[in-house]
């Protein structure tokens, strides 16, 4: 039996109801707020995710699914989605006709890391993003828009963690700054970031090692190096966000694994499963546009795991997998050839009427069809064999109550109706 490609997962009917759960209740919101579904290819040259994550970050030095295609071109299944967004803005000028555009997207992303628990070599992102608009404004809208997620999905103990990372007007004295705090403290380093320390230090600063934690307890901070107009910017996401009543915590080493971010980065973190853990990040990054070739505008957006989202709200509202998991408005209990050819029209006309009715095609006895029914929690059954066809009279058994009552051959469908619409 061929097995499953390692670190790649199955989402299995009964578990696939809270997902479209909560990726209707996503796009739900997002369109409440003016967001419109954007579907991008799976696959892209390999190129704009080397360009646009960067060459020495984790990603693209050991993690993507990369293959050179039949025709000699080097592809590479998706990463991440925020590369292609911008693409897809900039190879369709969709900045000619409306400049500011918001879009959401919900898929799978590929990543060749380490499969662990929460971790998948293919797992699914919820990504928004907008285009065009450097406005503080939108920042702290993309903030209340994920914690009114988490509300709607009675996600709790949600904290917002916000830092600003400047922008190349201020961001090269801080590195500085920070280099040559780092440089008096590099024997301590674990050897990643010794490595990461000339191509990358503001890296160092999330690294997750103790010792590296500790040696960067006193580094200084992006905010206290934020030139006028980046602190302008980041006091205007922060003020937007106290008059909405969200609660966030500066964070100054909160800093994005990819090179094209600036200014705002946020991440949105809950403790529902125990340890602190983020659930989605983003931020601005007004310096990619022009990275890819295209005219500099900025922009900003944000990823959600999706699959850590699922295990969160599993696990922190209690029953919501069976609450979204569909039952049968009706069992139909058929014995015998007609019965069954009858039954199974009613149920194709009752499909089409939004009721979904369960019969049996195997034939089996009436004690293991009513079984069935139990099983699949029907709250009806509707029985009818051969003597029932003969009689023209059938019986509707309230599974709950155990009442039956009967229903004429003639009018099935509308008596049913009546019945599983009220
Ligand atoms: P990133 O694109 O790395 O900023 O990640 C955004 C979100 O995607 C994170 O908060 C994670 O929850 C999720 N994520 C990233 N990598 C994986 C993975 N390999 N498996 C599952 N979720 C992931």
């Amino acid at each position: 039996m061929i097995q499953r490609i390692r670190g790649f997962r199955d989402i299995l009917p009964a578990e696939s109801g809270l997902w479209q759960y909560i990726e209707r209740t996503a796009a739900g919101l997002f369109t409440d707020f003016g967001f419109k579904q954007i579907r991008i290819p799976l696959m892209e040259r390999t190129e704009l995710f080397a360009r646009s994550i960067g060459e020495d970050t984790d990603i693209v030095e050991k993690e993507m699914y990369t293959l050179t295609d039949r025709g000699g071109d080097q592809i590479t299944l998706r990463p991440e989605a925020t590369a292609s967004v911008v693409r897809a803005y900039l190879q369709n000028k969709l900045y000619a006709t409306e400049p500011v555009q918001k879009v959401y997207t919900i898929g799978p992303m590929f990543r060749r890391e380490r499969p662990q628990k929460g971790r998948y070599r293919q797992f699914y992102q919820i990504n928004v993003e907008v285009l065009g608009s450097a406005s503080a404004l939108v920042d702290a809208q993309l903030i209340v828009m994920l914690m009114r997620l988490m509300a709607r999905l009675e996600v709790k103990d949600v904290s917002v963690h916000l830092n600003s990372l400047g922008c190349p007007e201020c961001r090269p004295a801080y590195r500085k700054a920070l280099l040559a705090y780092i440089d008096g403290r590099a024997e301590v380093l674990c050897s990643d970031c010794r490595r990461r320390q000339q191509n990358n230090p503001l890296r160092v600063l999330d690294c997750k090692v103790p010792d590296c934690r500790d040696a960067m307890a006193q580094a200084p901070a992006m905010r206290d190096h934020l030139c006028d107009d980046c602190q302008a910017h980041f006091e205007a996401c922060c003020t937007m966000l106290q008059r909405q009543d969200v609660p966030f915590e500066i964070d100054n080493r909160l800093v994005r694994g990819l090179d094209y971010y600036t200014r705002t980065t946020f991440e949105i973190q809950t403790s529902a499963l125990g340890a602190q853990s983020a659930v989605a990040g983003g931020g601005r990054y007004d310096g990619l546009m022009a990275a890819l070739g295209g005219p500099a505008l900025p922009a900003t957006g944000f990823a959600i795991g999706l699959d850590r989202l699922v295990e969160i709200v599993a696990q922190s509202v209690p029953g919501v997998a069976d609450r979204h998991q569909r039952l049968p408005d009706l069992y139909v209990a058929a014995l015998g050839d007609a019965s069954q050819q009858q039954a199974y029209l009613w149920l194709c006309q009752l499909a089409d009427e939004g009721i979904w009715a369960e019969m049996d095609f195997e034939d089996r006895s009436l004690k293991s069809q009513m079984k069935r029914a139990d099983r699949l929690g029907a709250p009806w059954t509707l029985i009818l064999g051969e003597r029932e066809l003969a009689e023209g009279r059938l019986v509707l058994r309230n599974m709950q109550t155990k009442q039956q009552q009967p229903v004429s051959l003639d009018t099935v469908v509308p008596e049913l109706l009546g019945h599983l619409k009220a």
